[in-house]
């Protein structure tokens, strides 16, 4: 039985902005991105006019910073609104405190709210929705505000991006039972010496990877992804030291086929 592989783009792998940090940012066929912190910063204009669809993890800033700037750049440019897929609360914090005419123009009416620059569309947790050539289903995790992860889905291969997430549970639950899994993408944004402020701020480190990895499908692998540029190479180190084969370190642009 013939099958289209799934692409998956990494356009920013990262927690935070510096010069060669882009925040974090995923494109799937091309198309469909998974979070919105670098592209503008990452893609052409021609390959930002490719960009159909954006599925939000949550609405803290590293993950839109980047939607605003699409926008603009697509205005009046697209027969068809870009698409902008989250469970409610995330949806309603863009509209309350991005696209709210004070932050950023509400592009959901311009160039008319007919024919707009962009489209919000809330998809139910839990359920996989269709975006393009792929489903996406959000699964709640446990972050500061309402944060998803996401299994990305096609027929014959699947992958997981957990989103931010301190140790959670059920998005585990959802890997394990999912058919044909390639990968799991997994947050890991502070190091261990910074245990306190990730607990704090429902992240984690090296440790809790380690202590989150018997919960995950076995077998596939785990790239780690929205590291704090600061801490970079203290993770480096303290990941090295686990020698847990499964783990890898997402630190720059890369592309899969799955
Ligand atoms: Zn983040
Ligand atoms: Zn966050």
């Amino acid at each position: 039985m013939s099958r289209t592989s799934l692409a998956i783009r990494v356009l920013g792998p990262y927690g935070g902005s510096a010069p060669g940090y882009r925040l974090t940012t995923f494109l799937v066929d091309g198309e469909t991105a998974i979070d919105a912190g670098a592209l503008t910063d990452s893609l052409p204009l021609a390959a930002q006019r490719r960009v159909r669809r954006v599925v939000l993890t949550h609405a803290h800033f590293d993950h839109v910073a980047s939607l605003p700037f699409l926008t603009a750049n697509l205005y009046g440019r697209t027969s068809e609104p870009l698409e902008v897929l989250a469970p409610a609360p995330v949806i309603s914090a863009l509209r309350a405190h991005v696209f709210n005419e004070t932050t950023w123009p509400d592009f959901t009416r311009y160039p008319s709210p007919a024919r707009p620059t962009v489209r919000f569309r809330v998809i139910a947790e839990g359920r996989p929705a269709r975006a393009g050539s792929v489903t996406v289903t959000a699964v709640a995790v446990n972050h500061a505000i309402a944060s998803y992860g996401y299994v990305v889905a096609k027929r014959g291969a699947a992958v997981v991006f957990s989103g931010d997430t301190g140790p959670t549970e059920r998005l585990w639950k959802v890997a394990r039972r999912t058919p044909d899994l390639r990968a799991v993408f997994l947050e890991c944004s502070f190091s261990d010496g910074e245990k306190a402020l990730a607990s704090e701020s429902l992240h984690l480190t090296p440790r809790g990877v380690r202590e989150e990895l018997p919960k995950l499908p076995p077998d596939v692998p785990v790239f780690l992804y929205h590291l704090k540029p600061f801490s970079v190479s203290r993770i480096r180190r303290e990941i090295a030291a686990l020698k847990e084969p499964r783990l890898r370190l997402l630190e720059s642009e890369r592309s899969f086929r799955f």
